[in-house]
C-alpha cells in the first residue's frame, strides 16, 4: 500500500514520520521549494533570522515538546523580562497590570470557567450549548468587563492567541479552546521557541525520513475511484493506494475533487476562516530595548498591537504581530516597515537610531496559506465542524485546522496523530 502525503507542514511531516515507523511506504509531495509551511524560520543574512509565521510553544504542548525531545533539541525560553502594557500614553507591565484590567481579566476568565463546566471536546458534541455558537467572543468580554481599559487588555489578549479581531470569533469555539486551559498551572502560554529556530526542526525531520520529498509539486486535482487516487499537479500524475491532504482550508477549497466531495465537506472547508495575522520584523544595531531593562514584549493601544524580541541569529530583531483588520490596514500602506518604525518611535523615541532594515510577513495572500492560521467563526463549531476531518473514501485530511488544538503546531500534530490512527484501526 502506498499512501500519498500532500502538503509538508508541521502535519505533513509528523504523518510522514509516523507512516514510515508504521513499515507504510509513503509518496511526499509540497507545493513550496521548502518543507515547514507555515513553520517558516528566515535567515535573511548577517545574523538576522526569525521566526515569519508560528514561534511560541506553551508548556502544555506536549507532542510539540515531545518531538523536539525526539531530536535532542532543548526549547528556548525568552527570559524573565515582564510585558509592557501602553495604554493611552500610560505604562505598566504585566506583573503590575492596572487594578481595573486586572479584575476585567479575572472576571472574564471566571466567567468562562463557568461557562465551561458543560461543555466537552469534541466542540460539536456541545448541541445543548447553540446559544454560545451564535454569539460572538467580543460581546462576552463586553458583557464581563467593566472599565474601557479592562475591554482592550482582554481584548487584545485573546485576540492575539485568536489571531483576529474578536468579532469574527464564535464563543462555543472559544470555549471549548479554553476547556484546554482549565487545568493549566499558572501562566504556560508561549512559554517556549524552538532552539535554533523551526527550520532546524523541520531539517530534521526531513533528514529522518526514509523518502526523499518532491518539491514544486503543486496538487490542482484528486480523482478517486474503487482502485485508488490519482493525483494531477501542475506538472504531471502520481497514483497511490490513499491520500492525507494536509492543505490549509483556504487552498484546500482550489482544489478539484472528482467525484465531488460531500456537500457537507465543501461547506466546512468553506465555512472555516483562517485569521488575518502579519509580521513585521525590524533588524536594529544594538538591542536598545534591553540597554533599557526591557525584553521588547508589549502590548499596546496604537496601530502595533504587540512586539516582541524574535531574534533567533545574532542580529538584535523586534517583531510587531498585527491581527485583523489593522493587519489589513498595515498591509495596505506603501512601506510598512518605515511606518510602523515611526509609530514604534512614537512609543521608544530611541528606537529610529539603531534601525538597520525590516521585512512583511503577509499572511493573507500567501497562495499556499491564504491566512495565518484557523479560527471558528459563530455558528461554525454546530454547523461545519465535525464534517472537516473524517475520510472520504480514500482521501484523508489532517493540518491544524482539523484538529482540538486548532490553531497550533500542536494541534498540526495532533492530526497527524488522528490520521495516521485512521489507518491502524482500519
Ligand atoms: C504569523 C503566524 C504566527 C503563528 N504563531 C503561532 C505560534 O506562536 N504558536 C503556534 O503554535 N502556532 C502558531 N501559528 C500557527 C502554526 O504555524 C500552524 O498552525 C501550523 O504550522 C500549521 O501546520 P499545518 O501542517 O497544519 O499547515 P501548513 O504549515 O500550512 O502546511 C500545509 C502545507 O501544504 C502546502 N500546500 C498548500 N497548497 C498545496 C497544493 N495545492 N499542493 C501541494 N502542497 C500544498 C503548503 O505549502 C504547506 O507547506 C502561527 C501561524 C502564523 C502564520
Amino acid at each position: 500500500m502506498t499512501i500519498g502525503v500532500v502538503g509538508l507542514g508541521a502535519a505533513g511531516l509528523r504523518t510522514a514520520m509516523l507512516l514510515e515507523k508504521l513499515g507504510v511506504d509513503v509518496k511526499l509531495f509540497e507545493a513550496r521549494g521548502r518543507p515547514g509551511g507555515r513553520l517558516h524560520c528566515v535567515d535573511e543574512g548577517g545574523g538576522a533570522i526569525y521566526e515569519a509565521g508560528g514561534e511560541w510553544i506553551d508548556s502544555d504542548h506536549f507532542r510539540v515538546l515531545n518531538l523536539l525531545k525526539e531530536f535532542g533539541m532543548e526549547p528556548t525560553t525568552p527570559g524573565d523580562w515582564p510585558r509592557k502594557l501602553v495604554y493611552r500614553g500610560k505604562e505598566c507591565t504585566e506583573a503590575t497590570i492596572w487594578s481595573d484590567a486586572l479584575e476585567d481579566d479575572l472576571r472574564v476568565e471566571a466567567a468562562a470557567r463557568e461557562m465551561c463546566r458543560d461543555l466537552t471536546n469534541p466542540p460539536w458534541s456541545n448541541t445543548h450549548a447553540s446559544e454560545f455558537d451564535d454569539r460572538r467572543l467580543i460581546d462576552f468580554i463586553r458583557e464581563h468587563t467593566q472599565s474601557e481599559r479592562g475591554l482592550w487588555w482582554v481584548n487584545s489578549k485573546y485576540r492575539s492567541d485568536e489571531g483576529d479581531d474578536l468579532e469574527n470569533i464564535g464563543l462555543l469555539g472559544w470555549l471549548c479552546g479554553f476547556l484546554h486551559y482549565l487545568d493549566r498551572d499558572g501562566d504556560v502560554m508561549s512559554a517556549y521557541r524552538i532552539p535554533g529556530g523551526s527550520r532546524q526542526l523541520c531539517e530534521k525531520i526531513l533528514a529522518s525520513l526514509k523518502t526523499e520529498p518532491q518539491f514544486q509539486r503543486t496538487l490542482l486535482r484528486v480523482q478517486q475511484d474503487p482502485g485508488g487516487v490519482k493525483l494531477i499537479f501542475e506538472d504531471g500524475e502520481e497514483w497511490v493506494d490513499h491520500v492525507i491532504l494536509t492543505l490549509p482550508p483556504t487552498a484546500l477549497e482550489r482544489v478539484v475533487f472528482e467525484p465531488a466531495l460531500t456537500p457537507q465537506r465543501r461547506c466546512a472547508i468553506e465555512a472555516c476562516r483562517m485569521s488575518r495575522a502579519i509580521k513585521i520584523c525590524w533588524e536594529f544595531k544594538e538591542p536598545w530595548w534591553q540597554n533599557e531593562g526591557w525584553g521588547g514584549s508589549m502590548m499596546c493601544d496604537g496601530p502595533l498591537q504587540q512586539t516582541w524580541d524574535s531574534s533567533v541569529g545574532s542580529a538584535p530583531i523586534l517583531t510587531a504581530y498585527i491581527c485583523g483588520d489593522e493587519a489589513c490596514r498595515w498591509l495596505a500602506l506603501g512601506d510598512p516597515v518605515r511606518a510602523g518604525l515611526y509609530e514604534l518611535s512614537r512609543i521608544f523615541p530611541e528606537c529610529s537610531q539603531y534601525f538597520e532594515r525590516g521585512w512583511v510577513h503577509n499572511w493573507l495572500t500567501d497562495p499556499y496559506s491564504p491566512g495565518a492560521f484557523s479560527h471558528m467563526a459563530p455558528g461554525y463549531v454546530l454547523e461545519h465542524m465535525k464534517h472537516i476531518s473524517p475520510p472520504e473514501g480514500r482521501i484523508h485530511f489532517a493540518g491544524e485546522h482539523t484538529a482540538l488544538w486548532t490553531g497550533f503546531i500542536e494541534g498540526a500534530l495532533e492530526s497527524a496523530e488522528r490520521v495516521v490512527e485512521e489507518f491502524t484501526k482500519r
